[in-house]
């Protein structure tokens, strides 16, 4: 979940953007269920419709350690870019404190996991978020396995591109460069896509389904 600090009103406005169609859902006093969408342990929000089935009970418990420890990392005080990421020295004092909680917490329900019996998905996700769940609900911390983009059932543009930039070895600014002084137009940019396209679609023995 995004953390917000410092942000304090009785009736405020949300938002949710499913992050699979683009569609927005906004209101007041709106909730991720007004909005028939779920949130993922990392912050994906995605409609119901995407949410992954998962019958494995044994992987879901790896998996909702994991997230747990995965969650704490964003706030690792020992990652390069921790000081650049929080500033303010108030809040760095708050996210230590928090990453060592959340490790505590995540070798706590390991051990708690391990020494229940599960029925079945269900019965484990229900008892889960009733004993640890932040909000007693699996609507706002899915686990990773049951989210359409950590589990990459569906890729974002932008994680797309990442890995394009990465794969070309290839740095964003420099290529923002060289296509600004070719390009003094947008259009003018994706006429040149449509011309590299039909070039590559109208190459001999061209085959997008085993290339
Ligand atoms: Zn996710």
């Amino acid at each position: 979940m995004k953390i917000r600090l410092g942000f304090v009103s009785n009736s405020s406005s949300s938002s949710f953007i499913c992050q699979v169609t683009g569609e927005v859902y906004s209101g007041y006093d709106a909730s991720l269920s007004d909005a028939c969408m779920y949130c993922c342990a990392v912050g994906h929000e995605f409609g119901e419709d995407f949410l992954i089935d998962v019958d494995d009970v044994d992987q879901l418990i790896s998996c909702l350690v994991d997230d747990k420890v995965a969650y704490a990392n964003e706030y690792n005080p020992d990652h390069p870019s921790f000081a650049h990421k929080i500033r303010d020295e108030q809040h760095r004092t708050y996210f230590v404190k928090r990453y060592h909680t959340i490790l505590e917490d995540a070798a706590e329900q390991r051990v708690w996991l391990t020494e229940q019996t599960f029925e079945h998905v269900d019965d484990l996700l229900e008892r889960y978020f009733d004993k640890y769940g932040e909000y007693g609900s699996l609507r706002y911390e899915v686990p990773s396995i049951m989210c359409p983009i950590c589990s990459v059932a569906h890729l974002r543009d932008q994680d797309l591109l990442a890995w394009l930039l990465a794969d070309q070895g290839l740095d964003r600014n420099d290529l923002v460069n060289k296509l600004k002084q070719r390009h003094s137009t947008l259009s003018s940019l994706r006429r040149e896509v449509d011309r590299k396209r039909s070039n590559e679609a109208s190459r001999p023995g061209f085959d997008l389904e085993h290339s």
